[in-house]
């Protein structure tokens, strides 16, 4: 079967691009093309020391201003550990690499759950929930909370929290008011860092590509369990949205590293287009994705686990990266695979800069689906502004093309890869490139 072209470059230069999971429409345009980002021309202001560790609610002196942490996770002599359910008066004992927690402000609430499908807090839920407000700094965290939440709703967040509202909230009252602090499906998977070590100006923030290679590859475990954990405690959910907004013009509320984990009853239209071509073309995935990159000479860079290759088809410059491994889910793969995705992943942030805004999308088999699908990752650089035109016409108007996109990439990928900041991998036309190189349909 041939394929339709989903890259086509015309006599002027105009590139058009044609999504192959979903046919979004994009062209990018000579003249407009290749724009160089500028940042976001903001003037480094010297950070207040005083102010360190409480830059924002995520921030590591500000354990108590999120909701109750599900998980942490600590160094010990043996590497990595987790530490799951602390008690509020435990917080402050060990420093968190990262964290996961409810997400105070739910894009889905916990009374979606309970009205749509009859959704209870599971009986572990309501244990722990009994047992955190059966101490002073939990209560006193969680009434804190509460009324932070009520006057961000009703004066959108202008008024500062008033401790006398805390006597509203008295025994079963605050328990009830609360329940969604700890069994909502929406959580935040905060990192430790604001800005990166020894930062002296409010321009050093901490992104993804700022971590180790170890720290990174730990982040993106501990978000993939978290995943599961999510599905699992919600039986409703059929799909759990994992992603990562990165600064304000990418739609993040703060500037601190962080990914959030959404359940949803449904897939979204995304993973359902991709779906349906999928049950007609099992390979889909590397026929129209990976060795249609390899075809264009987009792949960016690879190694044993993953392949990254310039995207086409995007609304914005978009990077995407494939596991290469049999297991379909993330948390399916064995860590030396999750470790592999990571190292490609936190490659392509490092050399995208934190200056950018970034949006990183997870996409995966959903639970309920017995369709074959790779896990994959899209990182978008959000630099364009979608306008009339686009909304006039839905071609998407994308100002640089998948190959700049790739030539822009490789030189700094190769001076990172020199510093040893970035994991070793193939970059450019080291990769070997070999077609078929994703194995989702060998899962067993
Ligand atoms: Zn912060």
């Amino acid at each position: 079967m041939r394929d339709a072209e989903y890259l086509l470059q015309l006599k002027d230069g105009t590139i058009k691009q044609l999504n192959p999971f979903n046919e979004t429409e994009v062209w990018t345009i000579p003249g407009r093309a290749d724009r160089p980002y500028h940042g976001t021309g903001e003037v480094p202001v010297p950070l207040d020391r005083a102010q360190m560790g409480r830059h924002c609610a995520f921030c590591e002196r500000r354990y108590y201003d999120t909701p109750p942490e599900k998980s942490r996770v600590v160094t010990t002599e043996e590497g990595y550990a987790h530490l799951d359910d602390l008690a509020a008066d435990e917080l402050f004992a060990t420093t968190a690499h990262f964290r996961q927690f409810p997400n105070l402000f739910e894009i889905i609430t916990l009374d979606y759950w309970r009205l749509n499908y009859g959704y209870e807090l599971p009986a572990a839920v309501r244990e722990r929930q009994a047992k955190y407000l059966a101490t002073n700094a939990g209560r006193t965290q969680i009434s804190n909370l509460l009324v932070t939440k009520r006057q961000a709703q009703t004066h959108g967040g202008k008024t500062r929290p008033n401790p006398a509202a805390m006597n509203h909230f008295g025994g079963d009252a605050l328990s009830e008011a609360s329940a969604a602090l700890f069994g909502g499906s929406h959580d935040v998977i905060a990192a430790r860092r604001h800005y990166i070590e020894g930062a002296q100006y409010n321009t050093q923030l901490a992104g993804s590509g700022t971590l180790t290679p170890d720290e990174h590859g730990e982040f993106i475990r501990f978000t993939a369990f978290a995943a599961r954990n999510i599905l699992e405690q919600n039986r409703y959910a059929r799909y759990a949205v994992i992603f990562q907004n990165w600064l304000k013009a990418a739609g993040a509320s703060f500037d601190h590293l962080h990914k959030q984990i959404v359940a949803i009853d449904e897939h979204g239209e995304g993973v359902d287009d991709a779906l349906d071509r999928a049950v007609k073309r099992p390979n889909l995935f590397n026929e129209v994705g990976a060795n249609y990159a390899i075809q264009n000479n987009l792949v960016i860079a690879e190694n044993q686990y993953a392949i990254a290759f310039a995207g086409f088809g995007h609304r914005y410059p978009s990077i995407e990266i494939y596991s290469k491994a049999a297991a379909n889910e993330p948390w399916a793969h064995s860590d030396a695979e999750i470790r592999g995705v990571s190292d490609v992943l936190h490659a392509m942030h490092a050399a995208t800069g934190v200056e950018v805004p970034t949006n990183e999308e997870w996409h995966y088999r959903p639970k309920d689906s017995s369709v074959a699908m790779p896990w994959r990752i899209v990182l978008k650089w959000r630099i364009s502004n979608i306008a009339g035109f686009e909304g006039a016409t839905r071609i998407y108007l994308n100002t640089i093309s998948p190959w700049s996109i790739r030539e822009r990439l490789i030189p700094d990928l190769m001076r990172l890869r020199d510093l040893g900041q970035i994991a070793p991998m193939a970059i450019g036309d080291e990769c070997c490139v070999k077609p078929n190189p994703l194995h989702y349909l060998e899962e067993k």
